[in-house]
């Protein structure tokens, strides 16, 4: 290796996950956290639970009881003109 142009190497760095799992690991970061790893990770926990780091869920279910409250409104018919009708009215 060529001396003084690589990153320190952490051979026990250590991985963080919301869910509470630590995984030891070699990295050049000596600590990283992580909202999601193996442990939690529907895919492996065979689990179906909803993932909603944002809160995208409740936003999306606000949104939808606030325009089912809300009556439509009805669109307006836009008639289109020819474009030549427009020009003979101007003159006149
Ligand atoms: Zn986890």
């Amino acid at each position: 290796m060529k001396p003084e142009i690589h990153p320190e190497y952490h051979s026990n760095a250590v991985i963080t996950c919301v869910c509470g799992n630590t995984i030891k690991t070699g990295s050049t970061r000596e600590k990283m956290e992580v909202e999601i790893c193996s442990k939690c990770h529907p895919f492996y926990t065979g689990q179906e639970k909803l993932i909603d780091t944002a809160g995208r869920v409740e936003k999306f279910k606000a949104r939808r009881a606030k325009g089912e409250a809300a009556p439509k409104k009805e669109k307006k018919v836009r008639v289109k003109k020819p474009a030549g009708a427009a020009k003979k009215t101007a003159k006149k």
